[in-house]
């Protein structure tokens, strides 16, 4: 190919991008970043093969950094930095992986319990690690029903239970009590178990807010798992697991050829995302991201009382920028993003998501009425 032809390519990809950009609502992907103090880092083979915590043969990595940023995510999360282990992952889904691979490492033969409002990752990955698992049921808010949980492993009580649980789910923004998980478990007087946060997008809203709901270590989770690409504002996909450093002992296999132990679930691994989240970490600091979070829920308040105005059902969950309202129409789901599910759609106060195209959206939805099914 001749460099105009390629040129050609790369700025049809660019223009789709510009095109599609400020009509971008309703996935939970902020999109107000700039990270080109980043881009001469391109320049090398960077790898992040192995255990950040550990030594590498590979050396233009950037394990420096991942440590950093586990070490950070931890302390929002709860827990002493020195008492957790972690890594950038490629996203949410590995994070998952992670966590529910080490508590079924810790628990030997669970049964797994996950609500319907449960991200698809998560019964993909049981299915890949076969565990044993049971759905149980949501309300309708979309947090679990405690009672199905409380009798489902009430029932199998000789099996240790790995909990799932949804610190913020993807369509309703609901987040699992883990207060009432932990009775449950106390109730029921079982001697082990484990449970893994699903903390996507939620995991970075809740530290920076005045009242969260139970969320960290301190509620008794094991492992926690965010996303790099939501909250933090990563322009590629990556996110964050963090577990309790005492768990990995049991894990870790030392492969001689890159000199490193081999505690995470990929081989080679991205340099460049660990300094992206570092760079955002740092760069906003606590308190920025605390403004940060203050100004999406004041849009997703202001959201919700909108369409409530103009007669449409809107709601959200305490804590959450994710406004749930009827299905629209395909013209408005297509034009804004808006991610559906059955007879409901959402749209998500994202940082770069302003008043104006809220307006924009409900101007839309009432123009484009939703066709009778
Ligand atoms: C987005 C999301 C994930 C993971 O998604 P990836 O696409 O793998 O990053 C997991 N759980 C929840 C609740 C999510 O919203």
């Amino acid at each position: 190919m001749t460099q105009p032809e390629l040129d050609h390519r790369i700025h049809q990809v660019l223009s789709a991008f510009k095109l599609h950009g400020p009509f971008f609502a309703g996935y939970p992907v902020n999109q107000d970043f700039d990270y080109s103090d980043l881009y001469p880092l391109l320049s090398f083979a960077a790898n992040n093969i192995g255990d950040p915590f550990g030594h590498s043969r590979y050396q233009s990595n950037t394990h420096e950094t991942e440590r950093e940023v586990v070490r950070t995510i931890a302390e929002l999360m709860r827990l002493p930095p020195d008492d957790a282990w972690g890594y950038v992952t490629a996203g949410g889904t590995e994070g998952n992986m992670y966590g529910i691979y080490v508590g079924r490492e810790l628990l030997r033969n669970p049964i797994a319990y996950f609500s319907q409002d449960t991200h698809y990752s998560v019964i993909k990955i049981l299915h890949v690690l076969n565990i044993r698992n049971i759905m149980i049921r949501s309300q309708d808010n979309g947090e679990m029903d405690y009672d199905d949980l409380r009798e489902s492993i009430r029932i199998n009580r000789d099996v240790p239970p790995l909990i799932v649980a949804n610190i913020g789910t993807t369509m309703k923004g609901a987040v699992d009590a883990l207060d009432r998980v932990r009775g449950i478990i106390e109730e029921l007087a079982l001697p082990r178990s484990y449970i893994h946060a699903d903390a996507a997008l939620s995991g970075m809203i809740l530290p920076f807010v005045d009242d969260p709901q139970p969320f960290g270590f301190d509620s008794g989770i094991d492992s926690i798992a965010i996303s790099g690409h939501k909250m933090i504002g990563s322009p590629l996909p990556c996110g964050v697991v963090v577990t309790k450093r005492e768990y990995t002992a049991q894990i870790g296999r030392a492969i001689e050829y890159v000199g490193a132990l081999d505690t995470t679930l990929l081989g080679s691994r991205n340099a460049i995302t660990p300094m992206i989240i570092w760079y955002s970490l740092t760069k906003h600091g606590p308190e920025g991201f605390r403004e940060i979070v203050a100004r999406m829920l004041d849009t997703a308040e202001y959201a919700v009382q909108q369409f409530n105005a103009n007669g449409i059902p809107a709601w959200r969950a305490r804590n959450s920028a994710t406004v749930v309202f009827p299905r629209p129409s395909p013209y408005v789901l297509y034009h804004w993003q808006l991610a559906p599910l059955g007879d409901i759609a959402h749209l998500i106060t994202m940082p770069h998501v302003t008043r104006d195209m809220i307006d924009q959206v409900i101007a839309d939805y009432l123009e484009w009425p939703r066709a009778e099914t």
